[in-house]
């Protein structure tokens, strides 16, 4: 596979990054054959495994050593429940991340719920909630009612002064992860067979929105206002959010039978804060990438899963005062992406003012 092209980075010695921090997505390993997918592409299930090691060993050979690692998910692929195989697989990918002292956050993506629901899942290192941020007192508030409300996997952390990093749930609205008479369950099988009035206006049983799909998920209404609570303490506080989760949510950034079920509803409150500066995201092997006119970088990872023994798929963020410098390795494309500029920014908040009183009443379907 070619190398993709590279924007050229910014080598500028003197300047230090406030902190670095890797980033992989859909390692989706198995001890199987390689084998075609559904969607005719091959999918390496034990080199995925040697792509792992190498991003390992790559990060620690860093100049700086990334703070922290996002895991976007599917870290084991479905096939390991049909083999029996789900904890030994899940062992092994566990082991090989403990070859470098560095802790990972952990998503949750539709493959890793195909081998282990909610319940187990929150019992194992999968589980990083942990590192969830500790010790200050007005987003304390904002973390424990989110560890109060045990229905969705989400927290946030503050790996540097100014910058806060948020792990949101795309399938806490999901088929999978939930026993049938769970109610989050029943809410998923109405959205899926088109009894739902929450998403997507005029989308019938027969015409559903693309990405109304088993292997999607979606964002339920109280985590919406979790986030929504914790991207206004940034922007008063001036921080910068990086946003990670397993499924995209813009349709110029992944296709669109991969987006969360109400991908609009995240857009939406995302749109209202002016703090937010990226969403990474994994599940659309074939990555991408789009600014939004809000100036949010979208950032979908290309998959482990589907690169061959000659391409990995991982990278690096360097973290400055103005930009991010993610340094992309095989099929990821290295890129600089600036801030908002404060021009852009003043701009943004006059015309969010007169929205942001619609909040005193938030709607947010689902
Ligand atoms: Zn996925």
């Amino acid at each position: 596979m070619a190398e993709p092209k590279h924007e050229e980075l910014d080598c500028d010695e003197e300047q230090k990054p406030h902190f670095t921090f890797g980033v992989i997505a859909d390692v989706q390993y198995a001890d199987s054959p390689d084998r075609l997918s559904g969607w005719k592409v091959m999918r390496y299930y034990r080199q995925s495994l040697l792509h792992l090691r190498e991003a390992i060993a790559e990060w620690k050979k860093e100049d700086f050593q990334p703070k922290f690692v996002f895991q976007l998910g599917d870290f084991i692929d479905g096939c390991n429940f049909h083999l029996c195989e789900s904890i030994h697989s899940l062992q092994v990918v566990l082991k090989e991340i403990e070859n470098i002292d560095v802790p990972f956050h952990h998503i949750w993506g539709n493959h890793d719920l195909l081998n282990f629901n909610r319940d187990y899942l929150k019992e194992t290192a999968l589980n990083s909630w942990s590192l969830a941020d500790r010790g200050h007192e007005e987003l304390d508030l904002v973390t424990a009612k989110s560890s109060d409300c045990t229905d969705y996997y989400a927290y946030h952390f503050s790996p540097f002064p100014n910058f806060r990093c948020v792990v949101v749930d795309s399938f806490d609205i999901s088929v999978h992860g939930r026993h049938s008479t769970h109610p989050k369950y029943q809410e998923s099988e109405n959205v899926l067979h088109g009894n739902s009035h929450n998403i997507e206006p005029g989308g019938s049983k027969h015409n559903l929105p693309s990405q109304l799909k088993e292997f999607n998920g979606g964002f339920s209404k109280e985590q919406l206002s979790w986030l929504h609570e914790v991207l206004t303490f940034s922007d008063g506080h001036n921080e910068r959010v990086l946003l990670a989760s397993h499924v995209p949510i813009h349709p110029k950034a992944a296709l669109k039978s991969c987006l969360a079920w109400n991908y609009k509803d995240m857009l939406d409150l995302l749109h209202l804060h002016p703090s937010v500066v990226c969403y990474f995201a994994g599940h659309d092997h074939n990555g991408g990438f789009h600014k939004d006119n809000y100036g949010i970088y979208h950032i979908t990872m290309e998959g482990v899963i589907e690169s061959p023994p000659t391409a990995n798929a991982f990278a690096t963020v360097s973290v400055y005062s103005d930009r991010l410098v993610l340094h992309g390795r095989g099929r990821v494309k290295s890129r600089i992406l600036h801030y908002k500029k404060e021009s852009e920014l003043k701009k943004l908040t006059d015309k969010l003012q007169g929205i942001c009183s619609l909040l005193t009443h938030p709607h947010t379907p689902l």
